[in-house]
């Protein structure tokens, strides 16, 4: 029989490893009390159109990397490749935004994108995500980046980079695309497949493009950070205010990009050295244009996706220390059949009282019992046979 295996680019999380997950869901979950954010669910799939809608046909995400099905009913359905699409879904169909605004949230979910598995690169992978809406105000810009920065001091990385940036607003960059269309015209034949489609669709994201030989073509083309409109460059500068105020360190990265029409003004980048190739821990950007673009009226938004199997690298190579796994409190060794009903019993009162506890029920010899013990760290042992349930009482060791 072919023997089982983990789909390529997915992975178990085994008990052992759990306990790093359950600890960086837990600050994940303390981090976002703190700053107000309040967690949103959602389901797994969702109709293809909402990601060729909300993330963008023209980005790699839609164009490459969905696990799209046909289901039963005839319907195209897509694995979320990101959270953001889903959020703003839900919130548009629970008439979130009528509430009270800006409104905050939250979301830990595993993702799925079909990309060439490699160190810090998978196929299903999880990230933490914040959105917010309903305030263009770069207070909030700079509020997102140090929910950010915080989580990830908290989780105890050193040395991170937070590259900021601002792809202005679809009016000044209509300005842009167009002088960017004129630097690279000449040089078409410089550029790969894909970037001759961007040239027309959204000559931006050329910018962004990894292949080195548009890389080399693009490296002396106009920048969108010279020519953002007073308006963006305003929000630009109050927004270094803000993180200097609140003691972020940040560089100003004209490279980075989102290149879609309804990403504007910020966009930053959280980087660490210790990830090699796939150095980007959590990417994120203002969205001003998205919620109309998926139906709803314009409302800005902004929020960040953090990988977290890239945290988890980063703070291996960073040799972070990590609480270690809980052990059991008692394991109760049992000799002899009245023994060991009197320790199933012994086992199940402990744990009413909110002891943790174990028992044999395997009928082991005493010294395999107690090897038993020593393997799974218990840190006490208690000893049942006939002469401790005569007198109730046993010793702990
Ligand atoms: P990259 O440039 O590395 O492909 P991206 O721009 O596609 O990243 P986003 O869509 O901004 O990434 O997602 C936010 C974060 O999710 C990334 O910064 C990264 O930490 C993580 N991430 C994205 N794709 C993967 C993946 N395939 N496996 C693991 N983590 C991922
Ligand atoms: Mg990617």
């Amino acid at each position: 029989m072919e023997k089982l295996q983990a789909i390529k680019g997915t992975y178990d999380i085994l008990p052992e490893d759990a306990v790093l997950w359950q600890y960086i869901e837990q600050n994940i979950r303390e981090i976002c009390e703190l700053y107000g954010y309040g967690e949103i669910r959602m389901p797994v799939f969702e109709n293809t159109a909402l990601f060729a809608r909300g993330v963008g046909d023209t980005t790699d995400v839609v164009q490459k990397e969905m696990y799209t099905f046909t289901d039963k009913g005839n319907r195209s359905i897509t694995l979320r490749p990101e959270g953001t699409s889903g959020v703003v879904r839900s919130v548009l169909e629970h008439s979130l935004l009528s509430g009270a605004l800006p409104l905050k949230m939250y979301y830990n979910i595993t993702c799925y994108r079909n990309e060439k598995p490699q160190a810090g690169r998978y196929r299903e992978f999880r990230q933490f995500g914040v959105e917010a809406f309903g305030s263009s105000d770069n207070a909030l810009d700079a509020e997102i980046i140090s929910l950010a920065v915080s989580f990830l001091k908290r989780m105890g990385l050193k040395g991170l980079k937070v590259n900021i940036n601002s792809i202005g607003c679809p009016k000044c960059r209509a300005e842009y695309n167009k002088a960017l269309k004129e630097y690279l015209g000449g040089k078409l034949n410089e550029l790969c497949p894909t970037c001759n489609t961007r040239f027309e669709k959204n000559p931006m994201r050329i910018i962004d493009c990894k292949e080195e030989k548009c890389k080399a073509a693009a490296a002396g083309a106009p920048r969108l950070l010279d020519m953002v409109c007073d308006e963006c460059r305003e929000h630009f500068e109050g927004l270094k205010k803000n993180l200097e105020i609140m003691g972020i360190d940040y560089q100003v990265d004209s490279n980075i990009v989102r290149g879609l029409d309804y990403y504007t003004k910020t966009v930053f980048e959280i980087t660490s050295d210790d990830l090699g190739a796939q150095s980007t821990v959590c990417g994120g950007g203002r969205y001003d244009g998205l919620v109309e673009q998926l139906g709803g009226s314009p409302t800005p938004g902004i929020g960040f996706g953090l990988g977290i199997e890239r945290l988890i690298l980063c703070m291996k190579a960073q040799n972070v220390d990590i609480p270690s796994k809980k052990t059991q409190k008692i394991f109760v060794c049992n000799m002899g059949d009245n023994a060991k009903t009197f320790a199933m019993k012994l086992t199940d009162d402990l744990r009413k009282l909110g002891i943790s506890a174990s028992c044999d029920n395997m009928k082991k010899s005493l010294k395999a019992q107690m090897k038993y013990a020593d393997k799974i760290k218990s840190e006490y042992t208690v000893i049942i046979g006939d002469n401790e349930i005569e007198t109730g009482e046993c010793s702990i060791k």
